[in-house]
């Protein structure tokens, strides 16, 4: 059953949001050559602590830390560890954080240093679709016209779209229904109603859309090897329109003073 949100915890879901956004800007503050995904973790972990929140990946499923950090070929739910990010990584942040019992849930992928103009356009077209996704979150559209949509976007460039992982609803728990593929035929699915909140979250592959499991259990990567990008918002329907709870802002203000990332 989908839970829809009242204007009062739809404030509260914006807070949760922006939470995260700060955090994201953190992050990018610290993201460079030679740092580890553990130190990230760490500025994270004291940042979300310090706003009266708690980690939402955090033991949720048993996951060991604050971030999920994925790089290259890695699509999503890599935990970080103490491997240096290196010049021409492209680096997936995906944060979660509890406030006054919501969450928030959203995800930055940084392009660090040199990298390849090919995966740079990878990156561009998976923030398109995010955006895509987030213009067809309207009263009178169904679940699958969003994913339509990017899927659209997304193999026009002849990207893959990964079918295992699909954007979800997001309130007091991580996942809600409904889920929110980036995949899919217009006109189906669940109608989009007011009070709806949900998490889309385009992950986009430059090869194949076929993924596979590391033997960790936790990070998946792409089946041919090929980079990966991830970037996710936190979206509520307010007066029939998508009002964006999450924000890019803060991991903007913090890369425009770093030539060397993106
Ligand atoms: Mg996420
Ligand atoms: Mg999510």
């Amino acid at each position: 059953m989908i839970k829809y949100k009242t204007a009062e915890e739809i404030e509260i879901m914006r807070e949760a949001a922006q939470i995260v956004s700060r955090t994201l800007g953190k992050i990018a503050e610290a993201i460079a050559p030679g740092v580890t995904p553990l130190e990230l973790d760490a500025i994270a972990e004291s940042y979300i602590r310090s706003q009266n929140a708690i980690p939402g990946f955090l033991g949720l499923y048993d996951f060991p830390n604050t971030l999920c950090i994925s790089i290259n070929e890695q699509v999503v739910h890599g935990y970080p560890t103490n491997q240096p990010i290196v010049d021409g990584d492209i680096v997936s942040v995906d944060c979660g954080a509890i406030f006054e019992g919501y969450y928030g849930d959203h995800a930055y992928t940084f392009a660090v240093g040199n990298v390849a103009p090919e995966t740079m356009k990878l990156l561009q077209v998976t923030k398109e679709c995010l955006e895509i996704g987030i213009a067809q979150t309207v009263v009178g559209n169904r679940i699958g016209d969003i994913g339509y949509y990017i899927q659209q976007h997304a193999e026009k460039h002849g990207y893959g779209v990964v079918r295992e992982l699909v954007g979800h609803g997001l309130g007091k728990t991580m996942h809600e229904e409904p889920q929110v593929p980036n995949f899919g035929r217009r006109g189906r699915g669940k109608k989009i109603q007011e009070g709806l909140t949900i998490a889309i979250e385009p992950m986009i592959n430059m090869g194949t859309e076929r993924v596979k499991y590391l033997d960790d259990n936790w990070t998946i990567v792409t089946a041919d090897g090929k980079p990966s990008a991830h970037f996710e918002h936190n979206v509520a329907v307010v007066n029939g329109r998508p009002d964006v709870l999450s924000t890019f802002k803060f991991v903007e203000e913090a890369l425009a003073k770093k030539p060397n990332v993106q």
